[in-house]
């Protein structure tokens, strides 16, 4: 078929005017002919089976109901009149309602006969209403199962209220079979085909829409999915390509005086061997002629800071300079310091640029970094800035990335005529499993060990009710000379009652920790930097003992001495939040505990939440149980790879054809990289169409 056809407005379709034209796009983003038909189904409904009246529980089912309609009434309305119907079956009542048609309806219905009814619920109250159902005489509805499983298509309260039922678009697809002639090309090589046993691409498209029977079905599944998973991994695939060959790195050929001075005077410990082997890799791969964009992953507390340094330092060795950003003004500070102190008394200038440097620091510092004056310059966001010129920019170090978009990020790679060597830190684990599917077109270095010595975290949970208990321990732990963290939750909708929350607690604290004998500092976001840095360095120095604070202390802050942190409200936070929050204890010689205060009403998504910190300390693990509960929606990266906008594959639960799909992809341009041989034209074709797609693969980096 050509192409083209499936480009065709829907509004050509039969059957779809401008009117249901323009509810189709806004409800449910569908343009074109070629959108309608890859409107999947959700789930497929056994139309042999009835759902019971009194099992509904919440708004935007779709089910099916066999009952009686035993009373219609019309309702007067503001807007308009509405036709309800009592319906019920021997389990309870439930209204059907019509916005339009009465005249119909009340003139065909028959009341006191069952009818099969399918259709959206919603739940008012205990009430629950099915608006402008689809119905059946039971009769009628026996006589015409043909085939059992009726594929439920995405539905909006806005869709089924404006009569595009779950009928009217299978009608519309069938439609669409038809004026197509079901005339759909292969995308995939007939070798492709045979080897994993896939049907069709035709038979997979009708059997997804009007499955002939289960097996079918499961095979359309299974086929639609590895293609769209296989297409997502060619274009990784090929963008990674492209970056290898095309743009080209700055190569650091030699390991320097710099990088050796430091390894033998200056490094404050030995390198665990996670961190020797991640500092290999780095080094190859700047190295090469290629330019590098690194993912490094490492739990809280593995060490990567050191790891980060050490490759600036190489950049140095190799005459560029180097940058280090991090998403906020303390952490910033904090990395500047470290910076400052380990490399002591070496030859090497570092520069601090955050949103509250003063004009004139500025000034020297834009003038410093033109004239390659300057060799590391660390920094918030303020270093995107378009004023920041480099005067030959080599490495561009990111900490914890999640707080970054992809839109700053290329910004640093125009921050250089050639673009800069990436890494890029985080201490969000992505499960392993998808890590690699995920970030097709970025190299991994994973530190999978922590520095010897340290003491797992001990964590518990705590309800409100036994403050006072909790409130004891600090005090014996604090007697020990340690320090501890109070963390309150801050959440943009509820932050006015989240600020007082935070004032609140400060104050029952400080009254219960009172003056002289204990310190507290506060932090939030609402202070002014200089006053924040100010009692966030009280802290660090140890002249004060609790810090009561909001989630900006949630990365990278480095104080080994604090071995306890308090969660409040601790059911409010996400789980890498969470784990990141605890990262924050731990740091020191002492055995540090992590203590998750909630009120007694907990979800069961908090619950999981919560027994899993209890249980475990390994990111990893932690990251697939967050993964389960929310899906890779949240997960950092997924936006940028397009991943998300899958149609009928899903991250999670089709790992297994992901991971297939992925090996396949690089056999694939392994063996033939443009696709030029005879067998893969089809492959090449399905590609280009994909690619420009602007609104699939729309990706800036
Ligand atoms: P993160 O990976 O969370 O950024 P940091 O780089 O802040 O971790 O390191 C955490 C702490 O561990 C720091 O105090 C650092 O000095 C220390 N550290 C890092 N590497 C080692 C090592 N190999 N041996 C001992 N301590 C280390
Ligand atoms: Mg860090």
């Amino acid at each position: 078929m050509n192409p083209n056809f499936l480009q065709t407005p829907l509004v050509y379709l039969k059957g779809v005017g401008p009117n249901r034209a323009e509810t189709l796009k806004v409800e449910l983003g569908l343009e074109t002919f070629g959108d309608l038909l890859q409107l999947y189904p959700n789930r497929y409904l056994d139309k042999t089976q009835y759902y019971k009246i009194g099992q509904l529980k919440d708004s935007g089912a779709d089910v099916q109901i066999l009952g009686k309609i035993v009373h219609l009434k019309t309702v007067e309305q503001k807007r308009g009149k509405r036709l309800v119907a009592s319906f019920v079956d021997d389990t309870g009542q439930m209204d059907l309602v019509w916005f339009r048609s009465h005249k119909w309806i009340r003139e065909n219905i028959k009341l006191n006969e069952p009818y099969v009814v399918f259709g959206r619920v919603n739940r008012y109250g205990s009430i629950f209403s099915m608006p402008h159902p689809e119905m059946e005489l039971l009769k009628v509805h026996q006589a015409g199962l043909k085939i059992s499983m009726q594929p439920i298509y995405p539905s909006t309260e806005k869709l089924s209220n404006s009569g595009i039922t779950n009928k009217v678009i299978s009608k519309l697809i069938q439609q669409l079979f038809i004026e197509t002639k079901a005339d759909f090309d292969e995308t995939l090589s007939q070798s492709l085909l045979e080897e994993l046993k896939l049907i069709a691409r035709a038979d997979a498209l009708l059997n997804i829409h009007f499955p002939k029977s289960q097996e079918l079905l499961a095979r359309a599944q299974f086929r639609l999915k590895f293609e769209e998973l296989f297409f997502v991994q060619m274009q990784l695939l090929n963008k990674k390509a492209v970056r290898k060959h095309k743009i080209k790195g700055l190569p650091f050929d030699q390991v320097g005086e710099k990088f050796k001075f430091f390894f033998t005077n200056h490094l404050p410990f030995e390198l665990t061997n996670a961190q020797k082997r991640v500092i290999k890799e780095i080094r190859n791969d700047m190295g090469s002629s290629a330019q590098m964009n690194r993912l490094l992953q490492g739990d809280v507390g593995s060490g990567k800071t050191i790891v980060a340094l050490m490759c600036m330092l190489l950049a140095i060795d190799n005459d560029y300079q180097a940058c280090l950003m991090a998403p906020t003004e303390i952490l910033a500070n904090q990395h500047y310091n470290g910076l400052k102190e380990l490399l002591a008394d070496m030859e090497i200038t570092v520069a601090i640029l955050t949103g509250s440097v003063k004009k004139s620091a500025r000034r020297t510092i834009h003038e410093q970094l033109e004239s390659g004056e300057l060799n590391i310059l660390v920094g918030t966001h303020a270093v995107l800035e378009d004023k920041v010129q480099f005067k030959n920019l080599g490495l561009a170090v990111i900490d914890e990335q999640h707080r970054f978009g992809v839109a700053q990020r290329s910004k640093l790679w125009r921050k250089n005529s050639l673009p800069p060597h990436i890494l890029v830190m985080t201490a969000t684990p992505i499960p392993r499993t998808l890590a690699m599917s995920l970030y097709g077109d970025l190299d991994i270095s994973v530190i999978d060990e922590l520095p010897p010595g340290r003491k797992a975290i001990k964590t518990v949970h705590r309800y409100d009710a036994n403050r006072l208990k909790v409130f004891r321990f600090i005090k014996d732990e604090i007697k020990k000379g340690r320090q501890v963290y109070v963390v309150y939750p801050l959440i943009q909708e509820s932050e006015a009652m989240d600020y007082k929350d935070l004032m609140d607690g400060y104050e029952s604290i400080a009254r219960e920790f009172p003056l002289p004998d204990f310190q507290i500092s506060i932090v939030h976001g609402q202070m002014k930097p200089q006053d924040k840095d100010y009692e966030m360095e009280r802290f660090v120095k140890g002249e004060t003992q609790i810090m009561v604070a909001t989630t900006v202390i949630e990365v990278g802050v480095n104080v080994p001495n604090a071995s306890v942190m308090i969660i409040e409200s601790a059911e409010r936070f996400g789980l890498s939040q969470l784990h990141q929050l605890r990262g924050r204890v731990g740091r020191g010689a002492e055995q540090s505990f992590c203590i998750l205060m909630t009120s007694h009403k907990l979800s069961s998504d908090a619950k999981t939440r919560l027994e899993t910190m209890v249980r475990t300390n390994d990111g990893f693990d932690i990251a697939e149980v967050d993964l389960k509960l929310r899906g890779p929606g949240d997960l950092m990266g997924t936006q940028q790879s397009g991943l998300l906008n899958l149609k009928i594959a899903d991250i999670v639960k089709d790992n297994q054809i992901l991971k297939s799909a992925r090996y396949y992809a690089m056999q694939l341009l392994k063996a033939d990289p443009k696709l030029e041989k005879n067998e893969h034209l089809v492959i090449r074709k399905a590609y280009a169409t994909l690619v420009k797609d602007k609104a699939i693969w729309g990706y800036i980096s």
